[in-house]
């Protein structure tokens, strides 16, 4: 068990809100609070609960999953250099990615497992739409490849943005700071404990689903954000709690 069952909700609020607000006055860097909002209304649908009364969502009042649309790789790619990389990078990743041109940069580490998913995509997601839970079900999360270095982890967390949670090196620290093992070795077993604490701290508050997607809320911080109709993703909350950006 790590921290998180410890924090009060109003602390996770304001703890999210911080990583919100300096997000978006970040110079340089890829705004994250903006473009997960366009993200959201653009690659992704929100599916009614598949669950029964067995399963923890639905006993919490869930409605439903995000679950990524039937979109190209072209366009999975461009979200993702908005999401995770700095503008400035992000043609050389695009090039790197699609046409091999050389890149030595600080993100060189996505190049590779990008250019894997691109040589897979329709066979990636489509077991990826095929997974229909979210973080917080009963069930076995998505069996994702062995996951080593931030991009990847970045990359599967946006294949499932309500299952997986990513990570970068000042999270990680934090992470394990709050007892988490450390994701760059224990991917999927700190993602899982990090949904059952999840799970136990909304027990112990009394809070359901909706109130735990609504932990995170950029729209108070960025006036121009469209509030999706159905809350946050579930890896927005879970990553915020511990990312800070530069
Ligand atoms: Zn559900
Ligand atoms: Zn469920």
């Amino acid at each position: 068990m790590g921290d998180i069952c410890n924090w009060s909700p109003e602390r996770l609020r304001e703890v999210i809100r911080e990583s919100n607000i300096q997000s978006a006055n970040a110079k340089g860097s890829q705004k994250y609070v903006i473009w997960e909002n366009y993200a959201l209304l653009n690659d992704y649908e929100f599916i009614a609960c598949p669950c029964d009364e067995s399963c923890w969502c639905k006993r919490h009042s869930c409605t439903g999953h995000y679950r990524i649309k039937e979109i190209v790789f072209g366009e999975f790619l461009e979200t993702y250099v908005k999401l995770w990389t700095p503008p400035k990078a992000r043609e050389n990743i695009k090039n790197a990615v699609l046409f091999g041109t050389p890149f030595n940069g600080r993100q060189k580490n996505a190049v590779n497992p990008l250019q894997w998913l691109r040589t897979n995509w329709s066979d990636v997601l489509a077991r990826v739409r095929s997974h229909n839970k979210c973080g917080l079900c009963d069930s076995s999360l998505p069996v994702v490849e062995d996951v080593t270095n931030l991009y990847q982890a970045k990359m599967w967390s946006q294949l499932f943005y309500d299952c997986i949670v990513p990570f970068d090196t000042k999270s990680k620290t934090r992470l394990t700071r709050a007892g988490y093992a450390d994701p760059s070795k224990h991917f999927m077993s700190t993602n899982g404990q990090l949904f059952s604490d999840l799970r136990r701290l909304s027990e112990d508050v009394g809070m359901d689903i909706d109130g735990v997607r609504n932990l995170d809320a950029p729209w108070g911080v960025v006036a121009h954000l469209k509030r999706p109709s159905n809350g946050q993703p579930l890896s927005r909350v879970l990553d915020k709690m511990f990312y800070v950006p530069e």
